[in-house]
């Protein structure tokens, strides 16, 4: 996604216009992975392949959510990895 995109994007659950995005992955023109963060309902939004994937939770993958934020791990805030909704890796840590 093209990071101007954030502008216009508002979480698709609690409608907070206010998101975070961290970068993980771009180029010139568009951010290939990344993540977007509400910080009103504390939910992320995974960004792969440029594509920003902002499902409400019953539509989500667990397990690809989780895969993606334990990929991530280094370049996500901890307070995403351990309360970031709707799924997070403490409850599935040790
Ligand atoms: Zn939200």
């Amino acid at each position: 996604m093209k990071k101007n995109l954030l502008e216009i994007l508002a979480c698709p659950i609690c409608k907070n216009p206010k998101l975070e995005l961290f970068i993980f992955k771009e180029d010139e023109t568009e951010i290939e992975t990344g993540l977007i963060v509400c910080s009103e309902c504390n939910r992320y939004y995974p960004i792969k392949g440029t594509i920003p994937v902002m499902l409400p939770d019953d539509l989500r993958n667990k397990d690809e959510d989780l895969k993606f934020l334990s990929s991530n791990q280094d370049k996500i805030p901890t307070k995403v990895l351990s309360e970031g909704k709707p799924f997070s890796l403490s409850h599935t840590q040790k």
